[in-house]
């Protein structure tokens, strides 16, 4: 079967429903997504969204701030533009709906978290993402041209080369026409095709074995666009949230925002020592790279499964108002925060690298925008500012749906593209197969390629990658198109451009900590 769009959106996070509520005024929208429209990584988001809206907060900060989390291998244009133009982002997300916590005086109540200099942190309680998915949700839902397809699993893209053609301002000559995808109801494979594909479709923290991402999140278009031939980049800075609920079994891990840390809680290990201020002089309010590192060290220093973050000392009934779903969560497991320590583990939380793109989200296969968390846009550099994620896939959803407005004009549908083949496959005879690679895979990444790092620890990663990769390679051949297969095929190639990425970095620098090379602060 196959549909005709003048724009295929691939996810509804934020990036995917606040693009394809700008297309839709100017043409058809089709906008997919693997799960219900509402289980995203957006959906989870707590903190907030940061973006400069009062004195004496300054672009000029955010900017810097950003510089330094980033380990100074940001753009600095990008961060310049994302800062500049957040604040407008901003005032459309309230216009779709999306309530932001005031305080008495009607002025918005800004957040200070980890590495920010300023209260800059929009939010609602502690539920910011799941405010603007419901918020954006609504506007998506009620819209007569887009057309929503659920549970529809983008398995590749639909991409030709042309050889011998140097396509305007990209460096490789593919052109994207759109995307087979599988109906995950009818198990039938479509081609959508589209004059113009949006990536939305998040993170990929499922990479790991403790996760604070939902299940959603296997780096499906990091993959598609490596199989394609287009450009990912910065995949060796994956960030680890220092704070995730020790709650063995529970996934994904419940995060414990670090706007608790920014409201006066405290790290303690389990000998009850506040130790963060033996690894950074800014204590509990040191960027993420280092509390998880720190804690990492912790842990194994003292053969520790978890520390602890005390908020014992802050007020009850603020703490109940601030963090109610963190409250409530702890209570459900016997923990009142207002008088007992949380006991909290370093999880993967974020990819800062992906699809590379440019100012306008174009990547570098024509016809083809990423935006959000699947993008690379140079805002993140080497470590990725709390709350600095929606914003950043608010602005490029913008900017992305102005460029491909503007160009999808003259463009035209791909004829006579092949339907899926699927011949000579059958159902995999033994599903435990692909559950057993999965879970080797995450142990992998979680053993050799997570916090702390070696170059031996990257070439033993490699080696065993290696023999699950040609195992699933061989089973997806002969096997149905499943999602279950391809997303472990994807997280082996995610995993692989990590390791590989890693590796071609010969120093520690932001996230990616290799004890091989250790920082030029570390050795003084
Ligand atoms: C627990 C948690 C807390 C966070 N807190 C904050 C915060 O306070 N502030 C902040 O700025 N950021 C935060 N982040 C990060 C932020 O939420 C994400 O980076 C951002 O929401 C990503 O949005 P997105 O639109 O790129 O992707 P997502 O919101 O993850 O959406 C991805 C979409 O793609 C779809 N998809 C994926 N693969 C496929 C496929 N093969 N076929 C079809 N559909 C597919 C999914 O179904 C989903 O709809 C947090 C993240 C987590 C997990």
């Amino acid at each position: 079967m196959e549909k005709k769009y003048d724009f295929l959106v691939i996810g509804s996070g934020l990036g995917g429903l606040s693009f394809a509520l700008k297309a839709v005024e100017h043409g058809t929208v089709c906008l997919i997504s693997k799960a219900e429209m509402d289980e995203t990584n957006t959906r989870y988001a707590q903190g907030g969204i940061a973006a400069v809206t009062y004195r004496p907060d300054s672009y000029a900060k955010h900017v810097e701030d950003t510089l330094v989390a980033g380990d100074h291998l940001c753009n600095e244009e990008v961060v310049k533009m994302v800062v500049k133009e957040g604040p407008e982002q901003i005032r459309e997300l309230i216009q779709w709906g999306t309530k932001f916590d005031k305080k008495s005086s009607g002025e918005y109540d800004l957040a200070r978290e980890g590495g920010h200099s300023e209260h800059r942190i929009l939010h609602h309680k502690d539920n910011t993402g799941q405010e603007i998915q419901r918020a954006l949700s609504v506007q998506v839902r009620k819209h007569p041209k887009i057309d929503l397809l659920e549970n529809h699993f983008a398995v590749d893209l639909i991409t030709q080369h042309h050889l011998g053609k140097l396509v305007k301002r990209h460096m490789t000559d593919i052109e994207c026409y759109g995307a087979y995808v599988l109906n995950l109801k009818t198990s039938q494979v479509l081609r959508i095709l589209s004059k113009t594909t949006l990536l939305a479709s998040g993170g990929a923290g499922n990479l790991y074995s403790t996760t604070t991402n939902p299940t959603i999140a296997t780096g499906d278009g990091v993959a598609m666009v490596y199989r394609a031939k287009g450009i990912i980049e910065n995949m060796e800075f994956v960030q680890f949230h220092p704070t995730s609920l020790y709650n063995p079994g529970e996934s994904p891990s419940f995060l414990i925002t670090e706007a608790m840390r920014g409201y006066g809680g405290v790290l303690r290990n389990q000998l009850n020592e506040k130790f963060m201020n033996k690894y950074d002089k800014r204590g509990s309010l040191a960027p993420r790279d280092v509390v998880a590192r720190a804690i990492d060290n912790e842990m194994k220093v003292h053969g520790h499964e978890f520390v602890y973050l005390d908020t014992k000392h802050l007020a009850e009934r603020e703490l109940k108002e601030h963090f109610p779903n963190i409250t409530e969560k702890c209570s459900s497991l016997g923990i009142d925060i207002s008088k007992q320590v949380i006991p909290v583990v370093p999880a993967a939380h974020y990819m800062c690298g992906g699809v590379k793109v440019d100012m306008d989200g174009q990547t570098w296969i024509k016809r083809l925008y990423a935006v959000g968390e699947v993008s690379s846009t140079g805002l993140h550099g080497a470590n990725r500012l709390a709350s600095n994620s929606l914003i950043e896939a608010m602005v490029y959803a913008n900017r992305a749906a102005k460029h491909a407005v503007k160009n999808a004009v003259g463009y035209q549908f791909a004829d006579q593209i092949p339907v899926w083949d699927d011949s000579g496959t059958t159902h995999p005879e033994e599903m435990v197969l692909i559950t057993q690679n999965l879970k080797e895979v995450k142990q992998i990444m979680s053993n050799y390629v997570g916090i702390v790092r070696s170059d031996l620890r990257l070439e033993r990663a490699t080696a065993r990658l290696e023999i699950i990769y040609r195992e699933t390679e061989a089973l997806y051949k002969k096997s149905n198109v499943s999602q279950r297969i391809c997303e472990l095929r994807n997280l082996l190639n995610v995993g692989y451009l990590v390791i590989k990425m890693a590796q071609a970095r010969k120093e520690s620098r932001g996230l990616h900590y290799n004890l091989d090379y250790p920082r030029r602060s570390d050795q003084e």
